[in-house]
């Protein structure tokens, strides 16, 4: 059965897969959402037989419909290899009496891995079936953890090019590290001076330059992004829930058709999405339980049905959760709107505007699938104290949020149902907070040595990611203002 993507702003815009992982975001701002969820074909007795892979050809393949498998597969196989320090992809773990799906084995130890190391195959396989001759030029503004991932992703495949973005003093030694030690013939990674709305914005004026894009093409480039609201990120993400569920049925864990709750650490709600989009797939999931941190919009919009982006950014130890406008919410609106383009355009244009919306209780009636809470710094510290203590298991800070939330949910709610936790990032990228959390006091020590100092306290090993970096030579030191992106992007390409 064909699946053709809609814009969620307006009618008359539809588009193949190929065309909408191509293109991003739709011509009239909107996002790409399948006009139909397609429903498991295989039982998750079969699914439970199968490897990561396997899974991931028999999600995919019902969203990516105008893929042939063998295009597919490849995109598959070129993603989930050895760049996975596991050959499982997504371990599980349990602790507490409650599972963990591991999403941090790829090469930056955090989940968008999952995402962006399929991305470019994806990518270049939607080029070539739709004639695109030009060489796609990936830009991207980082604030620290899309940027390597991105970069890792796209580092040698063919009839691609990346540059990154990062806010010269605005990310951490460790993330900074990353990116500048990034190997590939296609990579490119400039510091500016500036903040990472600074290169956001530089991005954009290049993205939405005409004479540049016309300039380009006859050169034989092309720009393209690697945002989060592109379907070819959203489609793998709802693999590992199908995984999950099917290794956890495998193990005798659970029992057949038996129902479990989900917890996930959100920012842009990319990842809650897609196990949104798994459940109505046929996935038997209860609660999607929403875990923010202290930058809480989604909590109050799910308590009172206003989305409320008014109010103080704060800045915390799950950084890649500072978020006030989640993008990936706009898919679900539009679902809640009866899939109509023209109601859920008047709740965006508000938002740009105003900067809030409220929806109606007809809306809010469909939200029951979800829970929302958020836990704030002191919560998110003691959660990461605790587990290490009474478990000997060692939660990054994003995690920690989730597991925090999720005792709140079993204090209020008294639910006993089975639960996942989503583990979105390895305790080794952000070593500061987590030590600070289970032995502080070690101010004096740089980000590497605690990375030493964690990996003797919990006896779980250093990753590669982290031990490779402290050595390997720096290969990027392009430095400019924020105004010179443009001329930078033109010097790269060797076209100005
Ligand atoms: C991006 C990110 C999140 C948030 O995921 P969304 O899909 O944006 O909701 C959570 N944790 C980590 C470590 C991340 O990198």
């Amino acid at each position: 059965m064909e699946v053709y993507y809609n814009s969620t702003r307006s009618k008359g815009m539809q588009v193949k897969a190929s065309e909408a992982i191509l293109k991003g975001l739709s011509d009239d701002g909107g996002l790409f959402v399948p006009d139909k969820i397609p429903a498991l074909d295989k039982t998750l007795r079969e699914l439970s037989e199968m490897t990561y892979a396997e899974t991931a050809y028999e999600v995919m393949k019902l969203y990516l419909t105008d893929f042939t498998e063998k295009e597919l597969k490849d995109c598959i196989q070129k993603a989930y290899d050895d760049k996975f320090d596991t050959r499982e992809i997504v371990p599980m773990a349990e602790a507490k009496g409650v599972h963990f799906l591991e999403l941090f084995y790829g090469p930056t130890i955090a989940f968008k891995d999952m995402a962006l190391s399929i991305l470019p195959h994806l990518l270049t396989t939607s080029a070539k079936k739709n004639h695109v001759e030009n060489e796609i030029v990936i830009l991207t503004a980082t604030s620290g953890d899309t940027g390597k991932a991105a970069l890792a992703g796209f580092a040698d495949v063919e009839n691609t090019r990346i540059i990154v973005f990062y806010p010269k003093n605005g990310v951490s030694p460790i993330q900074e590290r990353q990116m500048v030690t990034q190997k590939g013939k296609n990579t490119y990674v400039a510091g500016i001076h500036g903040n990472f709305d600074d290169a956001q914005t530089g991005v954009k004026k290049i993205f939405g330059d005409k004479e540049l894009a016309a300039f380009m093409n006859g050169k034989g480039f092309q720009f393209s992004s690697a945002n989060s609201i592109n379907i070819g990120r959203l489609v793998p993400q709802i693999v590992y829930y199908v995984y999950a569920y099917a290794k956890l049925l495998k193990e005798g864990k659970i029992g057949e058709g038996e129902r479990i709750n989900v917890v996930v650490p959100t920012g842009n709600f990319g990842n809650i999405l897609a196990a949104f989009y798994a459940k109505q797939m046929g996935l038997p999931l209860a609660k999607l339980i929403c875990a923010s941190n202290e930058n809480k919009v989604l909590f109050d919009f799910f308590r009172t049905g206003t989305y409320d982006r008014n109010r103080e950014f704060v800045l915390t130890t799950s950084p890649s959760m500072d978020i006030l406008i989640s993008s990936n919410l706009e898919r679900l609106i539009y679902r809640l709107t009866g899939n109509c383009p023209e109601k859920n355009k008047e709740l965006m244009d508000a938002l740009s505007g105003s900067g809030s919306y409220r929806i109606t209780e007809e809306m809010k009636a469909g939200l029951l699938d979800f829970y929302g809470n958020y836990a704030d710094e002191e919560e998110t510290a003691d959660t990461i104290r605790d587990f290490y203590e009474e478990a000997g298991y060692v939660l990054d800070p994003h995690t920690a949020v989730a597991a925090s939330v999720y005792q709140k949910y079993r204090k209020e709610t008294k639910d006993e149902t089975k639960t996942v936790i989503v583990s979105t990032a390895s305790p080794y990228k952000f070593t500061r907070s987590v030590m600070d959390a289970i032995e502080p006091g070690h101010r004096e020590l740089g980000d590497f040595e605690l990375a030493d100092a964690l990996e003797a306290l919990s006896g779980v090993k250093e990753p590669d990611a982290v031990s490779e970096i402290k050595e390997a030579p720096i290969l990027h030191d392009r430095v400019c203002g924020k105004d010179e992106m443009k001329k930078v992007v033109l010097d790269i390409l060797a076209i100005d």
